[in-house]
């Protein structure tokens, strides 16, 4: 039996669409008209909406640890540490890589052709201010080498306490890599162990989803009435620049590619992904989104879990095209902004740094903005104009994220329809390639 979507009927999770659909629109109503200091019955409704909101998002985050590290466990090891495990792993950086280049490249095209700081007038800050130490502090990511070493942490415990993603993931990568050497027993009993934090990962993920509408429409409320529309005028060529680049990356690239790479209908695989899609988007993070994810991508697309758990915490953490095309796009802008030409080396410069900042960026709210400070500083732009992204950032983070999580979803179903996977998105298994 099959469903509306074209889905079997048994892959469907249990999220209303409508009903997160819908909490979005009441919220922006809601958040709009009342702003931040609107009160019912004495409560300020900001407050409820920051308390709503946040418990929604912890719930989402306990998860991270524990399911990230059984997902990445079980299906590595069911993989293997032989040739599946690094044609897997080949395919998925190739992905990786490819899209994150392409979306890039899109930004770069956009923000030449709109060229939206030629049309911006703003006053530009003076060097020296302090906003921008404080929005980048705590999200930690440092130079380049820094990022490496992040993937081997001295402490695991910190790492996971931290958020450090990174070396989680290459823990569990090894960890599932050498279950696969030790005696058979104790093999059987670490298998059946992560294998079952697994499910129940997966069971209470459903818990949380339930709630979604609830958490959706908190976070979302709580955005606009801090922001309001005054906040966005001045700096509107710019957003418009950005939404146009992740619509096209969304609604042009990655259907090609899942048209024509996977073989799937598109459609079908946007709809199966929407839960997903929106909880990134009222979350901006990717990786509190990894439940959700795993979820449709499993359940509402019909991708192997051997599949999913390898391709999706590792792509939470490095595959961000939209991190990726938002920082050249803010790069690009802000050299227009001050009249600085950049030339091709340049912007070469600015491709590669994006591409290479966006693996490190960590898949939590408002991470990219460390990325680009990086960036700017190493082309020696001012560092100070990032205050003026800081007032509309946290919209187009939504934005961008959920550009992430489906291009997530995208690389679980191509390489799980590679992989000859039988009933993916309700398509007829293809061989091996
Ligand atoms: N918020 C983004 C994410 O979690 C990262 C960023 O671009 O700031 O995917």
């Amino acid at each position: 039996m099959t469903t509306k979507a074209g889905l079997p009927a048994t892959l469907h999770a249990p999220v209303s669409v409508r009903a997160i659909l819908l909490a979005i629109v009441l919220a922006v109503t809601a958040g709009w008209i009342g702003g931040m200091e609107a009160q019912v019955f004495g409560l300020r409704l900001h407050a409820v909406y920051s308390f709503v909101g946040d418990l929604f998002l912890n719930a989402l985050k306990m998860l991270i640890v524990p399911l990230v590290m059984s997902a990445i466990i079980s299906g590595v090891s069911s993989l293997g540490d032989g040739p599946h495990l690094g044609r897997m792993g080949g395919k998925a950086v190739f992905y990786y890589l490819t899209t994150s280049l392409l979306a890039i490249l899109t930004g770069m095209l956009f923000v030449n052709l709109i060229q939206p700081g030629l049309m911006t007038s703003v006053s530009l800050p003076a060097t020296g201010s302090g906003t921008i130490a404080a929005a980048v502090e705590g999200r930690g990511m440092g130079d380049l080498a820094a990022i490496l070493q992040r993937f081997f942490p001295p402490n695991i415990v910190e790492a996971a306490a931290e958020g450090q993603m990174l070396g989680l993931i290459s823990f569990s990568l090894l960890f599932g890599i050498f279950m696969t050497r030790i005696e058979k027993g104790p093999a059987d009993v670490l298998r059946a162990f992560w294998q079952g934090v697994f499910e129940v990962m997966m069971r209470i993920t459903d818990l949380v989803l339930k709630f979604a509408p609830l958490g959706v429409f908190a976070l979302v409320a709580k955005v606009v009435s801090e922001s309001g529309p005054d906040a966005f005028a001045p700096l509107a060529a710019f957003m418009l620049t950005v939404v146009l680049a992740l619509a096209f990356h969304m609604l042009v690239t990655l259907p090609i590619i899942l048209r024509f790479v996977g073989g799937v209908s598109p459609v079908r695989h946007y709809r199966a992904m929407f839960p997903a899609i929106l909880t990134a988007f009222s979350t901006a993070s990717s990786s509190a989104t990894v439940p959700v994810t795993m979820d449709c991508v499993e359940k509402r697309a019909g991708v192997s879990n051997r599949t999913a758990s390898f391709v999706l915490p590792l792509g939470a953490t490095v595959n961000m095209d939209g991190t990726a095309l938002y920082e050249g796009v803010v790069v690009l802008f802000i050299a227009q902004l001050y009249g600085v030409e950049l030339g091709l080396i340049q912007q070469f410069t600015v491709l590669l740094l994006a591409l290479m900042t966006s693996i490190g960026v960590a898949g939590i709210p408002a991470a990219s903005l460390v990325a680009i400070t990086l960036i700017l500083g190493s082309l020696g732009l001012p560092l100070e104009a990032m205050g003026l992204i800081l007032a509309v950032d946290r919209v187009l983070d939504m934005s961008r994220t959920a550009v992430n999580v489906l291009s997530d979803s995208v690389g679980a179903v191509v390489i799980a329809r590679s992989e000859g996977e039988p009933g993916i998105l309700g398509e007829p298994p293809r061989s091996r390639s």
